[in-house]
């Protein structure tokens, strides 16, 4: 490295877990490459964050030739405020305390001769690039869902395909790909009967402010998207796929650096995993929001039961703030699979997925999900419940080919029966289909390893953001 001063980065996220964990890994990557980064998120998140690992607020880590700097900030409500567990009023609360810290901050760091260089957000926080404008910093975005998804939402903001609507709730939707997206196929809050619009608005407001940062960052690669990237690169937006950004090997010494708010179980998961034969565990998890109707639970439990295979099932507790009641087991559901299966709160997800004992992943779909599990070669079993998940079950199944369909998303409405939930494991856990799952797993395992390595197109195209922001600094 030469003797110039270190470029200084703010990232500044959403308070929620599926958030923070992309951005987090992205902070470690910029400043294993030189930068100083700073990341930035609530006190109310901070909190939880810092409680479950070991990170304090504004001390600096060096992280490979760069360095991470929490800065946690106040969002003005008391402890308990009802607002926060609700988007629309939490967002503009939000933006009203964000964008007067983010101001100061940046002024703060011009003042003491470190002037920022970029600012990176992820979605719900599409203020962050007002103030970059103000404040004449170039400013990126991560987009946290895949470049598929991104499309959709492109094409709808710009109306440049047919969406459902309600005098036309099931038509498909033709993006730029050989075939088309079912009604239920399209990220559904972007479907006329969606029970979150809000978030659709939230989201497309990240669009309408697109022209404001000059690059989108993609947790994805090229190898797996490339037709989609290549479409978003049409319409003259640089997207840069450098994905998967938690599988990056630069950034392997820095993995007790998390963001987690909820404590591992401490239950020996993975010493469980290693005691158990290769490929025989199916995982079971639905992400940190989703929340299954409790007759879903009961279900999925007896369908466990009845097949008799090996899990680890991630049932966390519901929060606090929205006030529902703890999912329950069926009586004497522990003691049967007593020794072939475990539940817990929360797990190091990416330790399981990475165990050789996991043949399968129940997984809600969320991006995080799939990339981790996508990139670590394990076929899954879909059970989308919202969103973008619907989007990602469709790809994981029809276009990755790495598993097959179980549940149905939230606007479906419909109850997945113990006998299907047995039906698809032992299907997905042996035989035929399951090998060829795992081949096409394996495949995209080790496209994944070549796009992060060094050079690789990931690689490259995190050296050539940092080149981009450079360059924004020198003009
Ligand atoms: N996760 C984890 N332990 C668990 C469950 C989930 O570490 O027991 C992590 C998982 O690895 C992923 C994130 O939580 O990085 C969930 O993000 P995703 O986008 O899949 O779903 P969301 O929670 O945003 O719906």
């Amino acid at each position: 490295m030469g003797s110039e001063a270190p470029i200084q980065i703010l990232l500044v996220s959403y308070p929620a877990q599926g958030h923070i964990n992309p951005l987090l890994r992205l902070a470690k990557c910029l400043a294993a490459k030189g930068s100083s980064v700073i990341f930035i998120t609530t006190e109310f998140a901070g909190k939880n964050m810092r409680t479950v690992n070991n990170i304090t607020d504004k001390s600096t880590t060096s992280i490979g030739d760069g360095s991470l700097t929490f800065h946690f900030f106040d969002d003005g409500l008391p402890e308990d405020d009802p607002i926060r567990p609700s988007l629309s009023g939490y967002s503009e609360q939000l933006e009203l305390v964000g964008r007067k810290f983010l101001s100061e901050l940046i002024q703060n760091h011009a003042e003491s001769n470190k002037p920022i260089s970029c600012i990176i957000n992820n979605p719900f926080l599409p203020w962050v690039c007002d103030v970059a404008t103000e404040h004449d910093i170039p400013s990126a975005l991560l987009w946290i869902q895949s470049a598929a998804v991104f499309v959709a939402y492109y094409n709808y903001f710009h109306k440049l395909v047919r969406f459902p609507t309600d005098s036309e709730p099931y038509i498909d939707v033709q993006l730029n790909s050989s075939f088309a997206l079912k009604y239920n196929e399209i990220p559904d809050f972007l479907h006329p009967y969606s029970k979150y619009p809000f978030l659709a608005t939230l989201i497309l407001e990240q669009f309408k402010n697109l022209s404001k940062v000059f690059c989108v960052l993609v947790d994805t690669y090229e190898e797996l998207e490339h037709d989609f990237i290549e479409y978003v690169s049409e319409k003259s937006i640089l997207m840069r796929p450098i994905g998967p950004l938690f599988n990056n090997p630069k950034i392997k010494d820095a993995s007790d650096i998390r963001g987690d708010f909820v404590k591992r179980d401490d239950c020996n998961i993975v010493e469980w995993l290693n005691t158990k034969p290769k490929g025989s565990v199916v995982y079971i998890s639905f992400g940190t929001i989703v929340y299954l109707p409790q007759e879903q639970v009961d279900e999925i439990a007896y369908g466990l039961l009845d097949s008799r295979v090996s899990f680890l099932w991630v049932l966390k507790p519901p929060p606090k703030e929205v006030g529902r009641k703890p999912h329950v087991l069926p009586v004497g559901f522990l003691e049967e699979t007593s020794g072939r299966g475990k539940v817990v709160k929360w797990g190091p997800q990416e330790e399981v997925l990475s165990n050789s004992s996991v043949g399968c992943f129940l997984t809600h779909c969320g991006w995080n999900s799939s990339m981790e599990t996508l990139t670590l070669g394990v076929p899954v079993l879909t059970f989308p419940a919202w969103g973008d998940q619907v989007t990602n079950a469709k790809f994981l199944v029809d276009v990755f080919g790495v598993g097959s369909r179980l549940g149905y998303s939230q606007i479906e409405d419909k109850l997945v029966t113990r006998d299907e939930v047995k039906k698809c494991l032992l299907e997905a856990m042996a035989g035929e289909k399951a090998e060829e799952f795992k081949k096409n797993a394996i495949k995209w395992k080790k496209a994944a390893e070549v796009a992060v390595a060094t050079g690789g197109s990931s690689d490259r195209n995190l050296d050539e953001f940092m080149e981009d922001i450079k360059k924004h600094g020198s003009v």
